[in-house]
């Protein structure tokens, strides 16, 4: 059993305690663990040991007390003797001073939080004054010139601008003036900034609000806020209200499965409804409305008369995507080497939101790497950051681990390499990046609208390509591919169910109903509406299509066996490797690149 003694400090400083040997903390809990000492005492925060064969010399050692006490629970047995000399009262003092300070800091948040429920009850209830901000003309700095792309969505708005500006040249012909633009797009694609540069080219006030501001504390509120934010605008005509997240209020009324708060938003949603009916024409007020769920808005709110302008801000392609990323370096210092066009190329499917972050993270890793502008590397750097995690060279792999994911990756990129639907190769890597421990990059095409038979049937031979890989060089199969697998029979099960492509069992026919829309990527919910026999002839279906592709992707990789163990060789040399290095020696030669190759060897096919 171990004693511990809590002593009062008896001053009477022995010679030996002066000169003890210094030692690192670790050599005194180890040593005590071996019992080589009779005595550890804890004085003023110092640990002084003193060795069991010669009780004449000691060790010691800075700080440490809270650990010699856990000794003590740590190894009941032991008998050393533990000593920590008490401390005088000031010492008392530190000792319950992180409790004191927990304690008063408990007390600053109660009364922090009950500020705060006073000032949300009086906001609410001095009977919903709008909080929408008044951007006053002259702060609104953003113009048509500070949003890229988007040429459509900007042609519209100029109308718009144009409504504000001369509203005489309309209304004295007769013509109307919209009352409501409701812009439509993904999440960080723009919108809110199209709306600020309306406000900001048409030099008018904006007032913008969100739409879940309206939604507070009481019924009735909501509704008493919109009629405040309306007359206010329009005693601040011509100008803009902005209405951003129109959803939160606007959603359909009576629909199911949306609950709380569900009073609250119809009466909001009448408000809006009823003061834009109530605008004269000489009102000049335009109401824009942003969202991302224009599938859930109230069918009310898109009649003519209210927001009858509908402005789709669709992701930017690979032209725009090169404006915003210039527009996002304009304040940052690029070296002459970046080339935005290729970095525009690698980020099919990235809003403007996005890039703007990647240039922000090339910046980053610019400024690591103490330089003075952003060169090209830290873009590319950037761009494998987002899409695909940072590296995690921490992550230690055994050499075993490295060769399989190293061969792994390779099945899919030689699969995906002769395959003449799937995108073209860009890069392999086996380093660890997010959950991944090797990937595989292919760039995907711009302006894919539609997916043929023989590309999804590429895809799945590619994404099987990696296990196959594994099988036929390892004889054995790993946990690695397991998200390959799912995704391939993914692929395989929309062809069947959704796309009609699957066997003439199936036919051109959708099976299982699909609730709510495709739009902007929001994932339906699917329930059966076919037999057991076709749920059968589905699952038949994909089995049979993986199968086969997993023997078309096995054959490729048998044929060129020796190829990918040079390749591996490599790759496991220098972790990653690029599509020219991968061509050299897959191909002998050294060509300018796979998208030009692909197309040769496609022409030369047909
Ligand atoms: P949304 O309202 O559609 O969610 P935002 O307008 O808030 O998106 O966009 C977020 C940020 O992304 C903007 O502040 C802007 O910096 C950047 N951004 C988005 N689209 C563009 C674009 N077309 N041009 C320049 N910057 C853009
Ligand atoms: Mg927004
Ligand atoms: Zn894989």
């Amino acid at each position: 059993m171990a004693l511990l003694h809590i002593t009062n400090p008896q001053r009477t400083l022995d010679e030996k305690y002066n000169q003890a040997t210094e030692v690192p903390l670790s050599e005194i809990t180890s040593g005590y663990h071996a019992e080589r000492f009779s005595k550890i005492l804890v004085r003023d925060n110092r640990v002084y040991a003193t060795l069991r064969e010669d009780p004449d010399s000691l060790l010691q050692s800075y700080k440490g007390a809270e650990s010699i006490a856990q000794l003590s629970w740590n190894d009941p047995d032991n008998d050393t003797i533990l000593e920590i000399e008490n401390r005088e009262a000031t010492h008392l003092f530190y000792a319950i001073l992180p409790d004191l300070l927990f304690f008063l800091l408990i007390v600053a948040g109660l009364v922090w939080l009950f500020r705060g429920v006073a000032r949300s009850q009086s906001t609410a209830l001095s009977f919903g004054k709008s909080r929408a901000r008044i951007a006053d003309m002259r702060q609104v700095k953003t113009r048509f010139k500070d949003v890229a792309g988007m040429e459509e969505a900007k042609e519209d708005l100029e109308e718009v601008v144009d409504f504000l500006k001369h509203p005489k040249k309309y209304t004295g012909i007769g013509a109307k003036i919209p009352k409501g633009v409701l812009l439509v797009g993904a999440p960080g694609t723009g919108k809110t900034l199209l709306a600020r540069a309306v406000a900001g080219e048409a030099a008018v006030p904006f007032f913008s609000i969100a739409g879940s501001e309206f939604v507070e504390m009481f019924v009735g509120v909501g509704a008493s806020r919109v009629r405040d934010l309306f007359l206010k605008a329009k005693r601040n005509a011509p100008c803009i209200i902005f209405i951003d997240e129109i959803d939160a209020v606007g959603r359909q009324r009576g629909g199911a499965g949306f609950g709380g708060g569900h009073d609250e938003r119809e009466q909001t949603l009448n408000q809006i409804l009823t003061e834009m009916d109530g605008f004269e024409q000489e009102t000049n007020v335009i109401v824009v409305a942003a969202t991302n769920r224009p599938d859930v808005l109230d069918r009310a709110l898109l009649r003519p008369g209210r927001f009858d302008r509908r402005i789709f801000v669709d992701n930017p392609d690979l032209e725009a995507r090169e404006k915003i990323l210039e527009v996002h370096s304009r304040n940052k210092n690029l070296a002459n080497d970046a080339k935005l066009r290729d970095i525009a190329r690698q980020t099919v499917g990235m809003t403007g939101a996005d890039l703007e972050n990647l240039m922000n993270e090339a910046a980053i890793f610019a400024a690591r790497r103490k330089r003075k502008s952003i060169q090209h590397q830290d873009l590319v750097d950037a761009v494998e950051k987002i899409t695909i995690g940072a590296e995690k060279k921490s992550r230690k792999l055994t050499q075993k681990e490295k060769e399989i994911t190293a061969y792994h990756e390779l099945g899919h990129a030689i699969v995906g390499h002769l395959c003449p639907e799937t995108d073209p190769l860009h890069k392999i890597s086996i380093v660890s990046r997010g959950a991944a421990l090797g990937v595989t990059w292919f760039l995907p095409q711009e302006d894919r609208f539609t997916i043929s038979r023989s590309k999804f049937l590429d895809e799945i031979c590619g994404l099987l390509g990696g296990r196959a890989a594994e099988e036929l060089i390892f004889g054995e199969i790993t946990t690695g591919a397991s998200n390959d697998i799912e995704k391939a029979s993914q692929i395989a099960r929309d062809m069947a169910m959704r796309y009609g492509m699957g066997n003439d069992d199936l036919g051109p026919v959708a099976y299982g109903e699909r609730q709510g829309t495709m739009f902007l990527g929001v994932d339906p919910s699917i329930t059966r509406n076919y037999s057991e026999e076709k749920a059968r002839q589905i699952d038949t279906f994909v089995r049979m299509t993986i199968n086969e592709q997993y023997k078309r992707a096995m054959a490729m990789l048998r044929k060129h066996h020796s190829t990918m163990g040079k390749l591996a060789e490599i790759l496991l040399q220098h972790e990653t490797m690029s599509l020219d290095e991968f061509l050299e020696i897959f191909e002998g030669k050294k060509p300018a690149n796979a998208a030009a190759k692909k197309t040769a060897r496609k022409s030369a096919r047909s």
